[in-house]
């Protein structure tokens, strides 16, 4: 396995349209290795989730996992998670405000509203038919990672600058306001 490199703000690889793969490409000794970088890379870099085009791979597969996760301590544990061709779908029109950060805009965070219930279908890694609801704060983790294949990065949802904030002032001016809400979301929905 090894550590790829992670795109950043300003590479055009994070604002096209990232292509589906086909089931004999996902099947292919490439692909499958390329998962396991995927995820290697989100693991290192202490992501809750990382999209194949911050790897400069433009094609639809993203990896979430989180464990205890140092740069989002008031996540909700989700297992390892890998979609491939997944679509997305909004449940509800309920949104809740997430304050985001991503590893491909470093040092800074703002705040997105997202959907609190998706569903989610799309193929896992060994081609098996994926179609779940997410709900609570971990349908944000989704509704991000799946953003960044269409060419999308949270900074374009922010709808208020204002917030934008860098992690060290974050956790200094609104971190605290921020985790109060996120556990009450958490109780309400369990994830
Ligand atoms: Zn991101």
């Amino acid at each position: 396995m090894t550590i790829r490199k992670i795109a950043t703000i300003g590479h055009p690889v994070l604002r096209q349209r990232s292509r589906e793969i086909t089931r004999e490409e996902l099947a292919s000794e490439a692909t499958q290795r390329f998962i396991d970088d995927l995820i290697e890379t989100m693991r290192d870099a202490s992501g809750a989730g990382l999209a194949a085009p911050q790897v400069y791979e433009p094609i639809r597969i993203v990896a979430v996992e989180v464990k205890k996760n140092a740069r989002y301590p008031y996540k909700p544990d989700i297992p390892l998670t890998v979609l491939v061709n997944p679509v997305i779908e909004a449940l509800t029109d309920e949104t809740f405000d997430n304050y985001e950060g991503c590893l491909s805009v470093p040092n800074l965070r703002g705040v997105v509203a997202r959907a609190t219930e998706v569903r989610l279908r799309a193929w896992d890694r060994h081609g098996n038919d994926v179609d779940t609801v997410v709900r609570g704060l971990s349908a944000g983790t989704f509704q991000h990672e799946c953003d960044h294949l269409d060419g999308a990065v949270f900074l374009d949802r922010v709808k208020d600058t204002h917030t934008l904030s860098t992690w060290t002032d974050f956790e200094r001016f609104h971190m605290a306001a921020f985790v109060e809400r996120a556990r009450a979301l958490v109780e309400r929905y369990g994830s």
